[in-house]
């Protein structure tokens, strides 16, 4: 995967270069609402550190970023009135995750039934998932 691009949008709304509706905000991480939201509530939580992707802030950040950025999930999702009604969180890395903005952010998504996991994602029956791994 590329390298961090100091010009991606998430980078941007971290400096106030570009505005957002903040739910939240720590000495580690950064929660806002998506600007497309796919669920009542959809919220992005990033870290502050420059992070492409889960697989790069999980081999490069420190301990004390990742209990932040963590903390700072679920710290939203309390802040969001969404504990008893439940909320899942999501984190796409690279294509097959169609990630799309190269800082990493989790999704926070409820307010409604969310349905299966994953669209189209029921395994099949005589169990043919062609595993890549
Ligand atoms: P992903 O596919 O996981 O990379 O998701 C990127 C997310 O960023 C999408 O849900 C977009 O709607 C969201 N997004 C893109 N630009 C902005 C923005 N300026 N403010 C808030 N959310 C954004």
């Amino acid at each position: 995967m590329a390298d961090y691009d100091n010009n991606n949008i998430f980078a941007k709304i971290l400096r106030g270069e570009l505005p957002s509706k903040k739910v939240l905000e720590t000495e580690y991480a950064f929660a806002f609402h998506d600007i497309n939201p796919q669920a009542p509530t959809h919220v992005l939580v990033i870290p502050k550190g420059p992070y492409v992707s889960m697989d790069d802030f999980t081999a490069n950040a420190s301990a004390e970023e990742i209990a932040g950025l963590w903390r700072a999930v679920g710290d939203t999702a309390r802040t969001l009135g969404l504990v008893e009604g439940g909320y899942r969180i999501m984190a796409n890395h690279g294509h097959h995750a169609h990630q799309e903005v190269f800082h990493l952010h989790v999704h926070i998504l409820g307010g409604r039934p969310l349905g299966p996991m994953l669209e189209g994602g029921d395994v099949p029956p005589d169990g043919t998932w062609e595993r890549t791994s």
